[in-house]
């Protein structure tokens, strides 16, 4: 995920995309009741709200940051559809077989 950081001090925006603690890109937002609370690293575990500005080292908090990309729900490939189409073709078909089975053999 990514995240926007505005900076109140110099108008940075900067853009979050790692962790702070081990620069692994797997941060998340984590969100509460209240919405939006803060970023959490998903290899380590750390939680953060704030981070700090790249143009004038402010830290910015949490009320100047937002999320600009979630991920993309995965999508199945265009592969995966065709056998799914396939697939449910087959089980009508089969249910048809033995509807007509039950039907004409009582
Ligand atoms: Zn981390
Ligand atoms: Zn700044």
């Amino acid at each position: 995920m990514k995240f926007k950081a505005t900076c109140k001090t110099c108008e940075t925006a900067n853009t979050v995309i790692a962790c702070p603690n081990c620069s692994q890109q797997k941060i998340k937002d984590v969100t509460k009741e209240t919405g939006f609370a803060g970023i959490q690293c998903s290899n380590c575990f750390h939680s953060f709200s704030s981070v700090k500005c790249g143009g004038c080292q402010s830290t910015i908090y949490l009320k100047d940051i937002g999320v600009i990309e979630k991920p993309p729900p995965p999508k199945p490939t265009p592969l995966e559809t065709v056998l799914l189409v396939w697939l449910g073709f087959f089980v009508m078909l089969a249910f048809a077989f033995l509807f007509f089975k039950a039907f004409f053999s009582s």
